[in-house]
């Protein structure tokens, strides 16, 4: 049995989906092998904020359905579940169609609160990780991302989608402990998801986001439904199947620095409708990358990272950017932005939340230059 099995789905018909769901478990033994009558199951969607579906940064309230359905047909309880990083979360799960789901099922839609500590295998980087209770508390996780770009991280998809068991602004406090060292991110990353270990992985790829996301980017037709019990190695093919360097994928080399067997890449782990040579073209990914040419070192990782800057004509004025910002590198007056850009860790938080795309990243003069004499 290969690790990862891709469907080809172009569309979000509820009997298309039901019927790709299906599928997507049967290959691998069947829900039944998965999820125990009585069993209490989290579906860990990707809320990450209020945004319309059509914006395709939420995992698409139809493969929610489908999941929630056959997890429901084994007598079990599934219940939706995500904690967004600023939006009221019954609003943004409005927007999202969870809570309709949630209603028409007769089952809960709830934020992710109650921070307790999660239990961590020794070789973890670290070893004080808070989740919510409810994510420990769970039977079984089944994780729910949509495949999409991410400004820090690259990409976001199977692995990335945990990090949204943390709680709140619990997340906020995680970007600036770890600061712009993306590799010590990715390793955070790696932690939750080996010691969360969420049963089974589908992945929205139907329409999913390329050039700046995960929020302010633009919808892109992946055409297809991944599924894994190892979202490592299905993250790493993606990656290399959207035009990804790897070597630049921090999640990569963070797993490479443990030495885990996904870094191989072997071609037999892919199967279904597309295999291990496709390529999704003309994806677009977020220029956001660190150059490393020396040591880890924040002031020149600084000076070549891309930074955020405002967009003013299409700002709002909400303020939403500043309460993001755990370094305290920004503030907001008056539909101005003042960034201090010593502080700035480039987490792109900022981006992340403004609802209005008012923030983009821009490459320092130093980078462009390094690109101009590297091409
Ligand atoms: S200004 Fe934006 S990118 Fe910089 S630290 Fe604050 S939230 Fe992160
Ligand atoms: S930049 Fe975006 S998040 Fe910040 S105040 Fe303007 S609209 Fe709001």
């Amino acid at each position: 049995m290969s690790r990862v099995l891709f469907i080809s789905q172009k569309d979000y018909e509820q009997h298309n989906i039901d019927s790709a769901v299906l599928r997507a478990f049967d290959y691998f033994g069947g829900i039944d092998s998965f999820i125990k009558p009585g069993d209490k199951v989290l579906l860990k969607v990707n809320l990450v904020a209020g945004h319309e579906i059509t914006r395709r940064v939420t995992t698409d309230p139809s493969i929610v359905r489908a999941v929630a359905k056959l997890v429901l047909s084994q007598g079990a309880t599934p219940f939706i579940a995500d904690s967004p990083g600023i939006d009221n979360f019954k609003s943004a799960a409005k927007k999202a169609g969870f809570l309709d789901v949630a209603n028409e099922l007769g089952i809960e839609c709830r934020e992710l609160t109650e921070p307790v500590t999660l239990p961590v295998s020794q070789d973890s980087d670290f070893h004080k990780i808070q989740v919510s209770k409810d994510v420990i508390e769970s039977d079984k996780i089944i994780n729910l991302p949509k495949l999409k770009t991410h400004g820090q991280m690259l990409l976001t998809m199977g692995v990335k989608n945990l990090f949204g068991c943390i709680p709140g602004r619990l997340k906020a406090s995680w970007h600036y402990n770890v600061g712009l060292n993306r590799d010590r991110f990715a390793g955070l990353l790696l932690d939750i998801y080996l010691n969360v270990k969420p049963c089974f992985t589908i992945l929205d790829g139907v329409i999913g986001m390329h050039k700046d996301g995960p929020t302010s980017g633009e919808p892109y037709e992946f055409g297809i439904i991944a599924a894994t019990q190892d979202a490592i190695t299905m993250d790493f093919w993606l990656a290399k199947m959207l035009g990804a360097d790897l070597n630049e994928y921090n999640l990569y080399n963070a797993a490479k620095r443990r030495n885990l067997i996904q870094c191989n890449l072997n071609p037999e782990d892919v199967c279904g409708d597309i295999d291990s040579t496709h390529v999704f073209s003309g994806v677009k990914l977020p220029r956001t990358r660190t150059m490393r040419l020396l040591p880890s070192i924040p002031f020149l990782d600084r000076l070549m990272t891309s930074k955020p800057v405002h967009i003013p004509e299409k700002c709002i004025g909400c303020g939403r950017c500043q309460d993001m910002c755990a370094a305290g590198a920004l503030r907001h007056e008056n539909k101005h932005l003042y960034f201090d850009y010593s502080k700035c860790i480039r987490c792109y938080c900022c981006h992340e939340m403004c609802p209005v795309k008012a923030i983009e990243f821009r490459e320092s003069r130093l980078v462009k230059l390094v690109n101009l004499l590297t091409r």
